[in-house]
């Protein structure tokens, strides 16, 4: 067997051909000297990409002149093209370039599959390889074969979202648009799902339930001047500890009411700096890291204590929130239990809603700030107190 760290293939399908759990070659797990790639993938690629450079080049030159003249401008053309390529489209590593490469080359392949013999072979040749890679991303992100590049489950996440766009836009370009956007259709939705629906688990872990069995409250959206003294002494008069997921920008307007909360014993967590709950799940990866890392500085500022937790604004969560929560060290905690409070006005509606099935292990959900907060957390605890 070859220990998959030693497979430093830059691409996903030579990391499984050579990868672990696959019996391999001495000769794939070697390295070649200097560069650190694998070489069976440098001889085939270092091959293959010349050969693509050449053809692509020479059924371009074809236009103007007969074939072998055009075969034998392209050795030069097609060498300056293999030079000058990856210096424009940027990245010094093995990986880089031969994702710049898939991609270039899979974008000629599209637009030339119904050229002539040798250019059409090509051109399915690599629509082949570009989708035997996005399989092997899948198989990778499938099975988390740990590795340099495999370790990042957020990474292969990543890929396979984006893998499975460019099959959308491959199978409008073979089979017509009505194709692409029914692909697309279908990929929006399972987007949809997987960040509208607070405990869908794809784009990374998401607690929902406690380990020990007992029931957790978290009230969110505070510090509130109003609500938050009175929650507290709720708590403490049937002695439950709770987790307060606060919205950063409101703990730095009352740092005194998130001190307390930790003072009275209670833990806080991340809700991001400004709750932003209509926008959070298309929030851009710098919007996401802004969000989250501000929040997790000020409770930390404020409190001297680093959140452990992290909630997102209304339980929606993008495509960059768990990378982002995992380097800042958050687990992010759903709800199991929840009564709309934040919208419901009637107090005994949430109530039924939340205590309906409340059972050991179930995590609660309570805001404050609303006209309801004090009565539903009160008929929470009085309910939690018969069980
Ligand atoms: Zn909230």
């Amino acid at each position: 067997m070859c220990p998959s760290n030693h497979n430093r293939a830059a691409s996903a399908l030579f990391r499984v051909i050579g990868g672990a759990g696959t019996p391999c070659l001495a000769e794939a797990c070697q390295h070649a000297t200097g560069n650190d790639m694998h070489v069976r993938e440098l001889r085939f690629l270092a091959l293959w990409i010349p050969l693509t450079a050449w053809v692509a080049t020479g059924s371009f030159l074809c236009r103007w002149m007969s074939w072998p003249a055009a075969a034998l401008l392209a050795l030069p053309a097609g060498f300056i093209l293999l030079s000058l390529l990856p210096l424009a489209l940027g990245g010094r590593s093995p990986v880089t370039q031969w994702r710049s490469w898939l991609l270039v080359c899979t974008a000629w392949a599209l637009f030339h599959r119904h050229s002539g013999a040798v250019a059409g072979f090509f051109a399915w040749a690599w629509i082949a390889l570009f989708l035997l890679n996005a399989a092997a991303c899948f198989w990778l992100g499938l099975l988390k074969i740990p590795g340099r590049i495999a370790n990042s489950g957020a990474a292969w996440r990543m890929a396979a979202c984006i893998a499975a766009h460019l099959c959308a836009l491959a199978a409008g370009a073979f089979f017509g648009w009505p194709w692409a956007v029914a692909g697309g259709a279908c990929l929006a939705a399972l987007y949809c799902l997987a960040v509208l629906r607070p405990s869908c688990q794809w784009l990374g872990p998401v607690r929902c339930r406690t380990d020990d069995g007992s029931i957790l409250i978290t009230i969110d959206d505070g510090p509130d001047p109003h609500d938050t003294p009175k929650l507290l002494d709720l708590l403490d008069r049937q002695q439950v500890r709770a987790v307060f997921f606060m919205i950063g920008g409101k703990a730095a307007a009352h740092p005194e009411l998130a001190r307390e909360v930790l003072r009275r014993g209670h833990q806080i967590g991340n809700h991001t700096m400004t709750h932003p709950q209509a926008s959070f799940w298309c929030a851009g990866p710098w919007r996401t890291r802004r969000e989250i890392a501000d929040c997790q500085d000020v409770l930390e500022r404020v409190t001297g204590v680093k959140p452990r937790y992290f909630r997102a604004p209304a339980g929606h969560r993008n495509l960059f929130t768990h990378p982002v929560a995992a380097a800042l060290g958050l687990e992010v905690m759903a709800w199991s239990r929840r009564g709309f409070d934040a919208v419901e006005t009637d107090a005994d509606k949430v109530l039924a809603r939340i205590l309906t099935k409340l059972g050991p292990g179930d995590i609660v959900l309570v805001h404050e700030a609303t006209p309801i907060a004090q009565r539903v957390l009160e008929g929470v605890l009085t309910a939690e107190g018969m069980l």
